[in-house]
């Protein structure tokens, strides 16, 4: 729980604040905007929730905050941000909540689907908390674990042992150092099953790859997402670990497929039809060739 004496001095006067442990990781921003703004290298509260659902949606921000950095003055059912976990996002595929300070509050995603079609999907690690391990057990736990790559592996090992799933990782980011069972290699593209696709994207990490899931939903970890500054999709030029020249490559790679969501680890979500999505990762390659 936060703590009130390092409440941060410009969240506005009220029942939420956020402390200065906060990362600054965007999760609070993205899931309740109208309650938690930037602030520098933090968020604060810039408007105290004053309905019902702003209420609700900033104790999901709580929930979610991989530090613990959002408190309240007041007394909340604190199950009103749990219980909204896993949260839908479209059709049978959902947001984890949960985040992990060790992954930097990336975001992982549940994808839920009855065992003859090859049964759920955790796409990266959220936070081993008890609540959410009973609420994906609820929701017929998980079968496979798809790790996109090394920075958002949090918890794998206790959903592995809790779930006995198979993980899987591409080897050029330490699979088999972290114990996964089904190791890629290569740069071609895997078919996990009949509505998965396993893509090796290199250049944030040597290892990265992004799961295609119905040809519709990318999940893309930390290779791309969206920005709604610049209103189009990017990559991460400050925070690329292996190669730049790589990563231009694998982009253009991904022109390839058709996908309508892009589900990143860290960055923002969006929603489009396939052609404009196309559009927008020409514009993000044309782009990456600037930076
Ligand atoms: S979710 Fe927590 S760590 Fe992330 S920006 Fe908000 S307050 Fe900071």
């Amino acid at each position: 729980m936060a703590d009130l004496a390092l409440r941060l001095p410009d969240n506005v006067p009220g029942d939420f604040f956020v402390d200065s442990t906060c990362i600054d990781c965007d999760a609070c921003r993205q899931i309740a905007p109208e309650t938690f703004s930037e602030d520098g290298d933090y968020s604060v509260v810039y408007h105290q929730p004053q309905s019902q659902e702003e209420t609700r949606r900033a104790l999901m921000a709580l929930v979610a905050c991989p530090t613990a950095s959002i408190g309240t003055r007041e007394h909340h059912d604190a199950h009103v941000g749990i219980d909204a976990f896993p949260l839908p996002i479209a059709d049978n595929v959902y947001f984890c909540g949960f985040t992990a300070e060790s992954s930097f509050g990336a975001w992982s995603y549940l994808i839920v689907r009855p065992s003859d079609e090859g049964g759920n999907v955790l796409i990266d690690s959220p936070r081993f908390a008890t609540q959410l391990v009973k609420r994906i057990e609820a929701m017929g736990g998980v079968r496979t674990m798809f790790l996109t790559h090394r920075d958002d592996i949090a918890d794998h090992a206790r959903f592995a042992e809790k779930f006995r799933c198979e993980r899987i990782m591409h080897a050029d980011d330490g699979a088999a150092r972290f114990g996964v069972e089904r190791i890629l290699h290569g740069s071609g593209a895997v078919e996990i099953d009949r509505d998965l696709i396993a893509i090796p994207v290199p250049g944030h990490t040597r290892g990265h790859t992004v799961l295609l899931y119905q040809k519709k939903f990318l999940f893309s970890g930390d290779h791309l997402a969206w920005s709604p500054k610049r209103n189009t999709l990017i990559a991460f030029r400050s925070a690329c670990w292996y190669s730049w020249p790589e990563q231009i490559k694998s982009m253009e790679r991904l022109l390839d497929y058709d996908f309508e969501w892009v589900l990143p680890g860290h960055g923002r979500i969006h929603h489009d039809s396939r052609d404009e999505m196309h559009r927008h990762l020409e514009h993000c390659v044309d782009w990456m060739k600037t930076r």
